[in-house]
């Protein structure tokens, strides 16, 4: 099949400027592309690069693209280097929206969920203990919290203080993005036994000596699941864990992925539990991400007599990051305690694409 191609690239500044273990994230850059079939079919991709999660830079993206000039064909798109992982995504969300609208025209929403929960977004710090009530008043009971930012034992001090302020029933992720050595993330496990803690989040940096054997090592030794971000940003770096053994939870990031059909049917095989999680991309990629996160199966359930295979709860998302752009047009669906099928497909990117222009 041959296709008319256009991109444009986008750099947008974000409502509130994001704090990583790279320094401030004040700016949002990527790549649009569109892609026009002879049918007259049309997808649209995002490349939503974070190149300190290891995914080619924007330049990149924008030079392959210059290169494919204004038509491409199948054979042309597959060619696409697996390094430029962030690209082979968008491509591939544009040519799966084309093919599912020659399916289902009428885009009629026939996923395994209504609806999703999400999980509420708290700050660092002492700053956290304001923000639950208001999240719990509108219906938020799955909150993620920050840590590793300040002094181990002030977060600590304050761990019984958020958990006493959390709504019954409600559960607490913490996500420490690599911030703890083992000592300190073995000070933290002990203490979240018997607290209603959903899992830790990448207690131990991914890149570290031993990173691997430590994360396992913590997991084997500690009730509370670990789940990992960081370590498993690629599709290499799922499969490697996946061939470990990991106990835990996967927080996957579709839009970093380079073959998100192949690295979810890997998961899936393995019966992974998995998180899925925004990449703070426009809502072009938050709708091709959501979308998958919406035909995941959910969790397999052992509690179920009638055999594997039987698709059970779904975790919360970790979608909660909207209004995030300072031009609110590039949104998706602002942060509630569910996202809705129906508001995914709603999402307008044509009017999202005309923006850019
Ligand atoms: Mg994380």
């Amino acid at each position: 099949m041959n296709y008319l191609f256009s991109h444009r690239r986008y750099r947008l500044p974000l409502r509130t400027a994001v704090r990583t273990a790279h320094g401030a994230w004040a700016e949002r850059e990527g790549v649009i592309v569109r892609l026009e079939g002879e049918d007259g079919a049309v997808g649209f991709g995002e490349a939503a690069v974070i190149p300190w999660f290891g995914t080619e830079t924007v330049d990149e993206v924008e030079v392959a693209c210059r290169e494919f000039g204004g038509r491409v064909d199948d054979a042309r798109l597959d060619g696409v280097p697996t390094r430029l992982r962030c690209l082979r995504n968008a491509l591939a969300a544009a040519r799966s929206e084309m093919a599912e609208a020659r399916k289902n025209p009428e885009r009629r929403v026939r996923d395994n969920a209504p609806y999703l929960p999400v999980a509420a977004l708290l700050p660092a710090g002492r700053a956290v203990l304001a923000q639950i009530a208001p999240k719990a008043e509108v219906g938020f009971r799955v909150f993620k919290w920050k840590v590793g930012v300040g002094d181990v034992a002030d977060e600590l001090a304050l761990l019984d203080d958020v958990c006493a302020a959390l709504p019954t029933g409600a559960k607490l992720r913490l996500d420490a993005n690599g911030a703890w050595d083992r000592r300190r993330a073995e000070r933290w496990l002990e203490r979240c036994a018997e607290r209603p803690v959903e899992f830790v989040e990448q207690p131990i940096a991914a890149e570290g000596k031993g990173a691997v054997d430590l994360l396992m090592g913590l997991a084997g030794d500690f009730p509370t699941p670990l789940a990992l971000d960081e370590s498993v940003a690629s599709d290499g770096e799922v499969e490697r864990w996946i061939g470990a053994g990991w106990p835990g939870i996967f927080v996957i990031k579709p839009s970093l992925l380079g073959d998100v059909a192949g690295t979810l049917a890997r998961l899936e095989t393995a019966k992974a539990c998995v998180v899925f999680s925004s990449a703070l991309e426009t809502a072009v990629g938050a709708r091709a991400a959501l979308r998958v996160a919406f035909a995941w199966r959910g969790e397999p359930d052992s509690t179920r007599s009638t055999g594997s295979g039987q698709a059970g709860e779904q975790r919360a998302l970790g979608f909660g990051v909207w209004p995030l752009f300072t031009d609110g047009r590039f949104d998706g669906p602002h942060a509630a305690p569910f996202v809705r099928a129906e508001d995914v497909e709603r999402i307008d990117v044509e009017s999202l694409w005309n923006a850019l222009s």
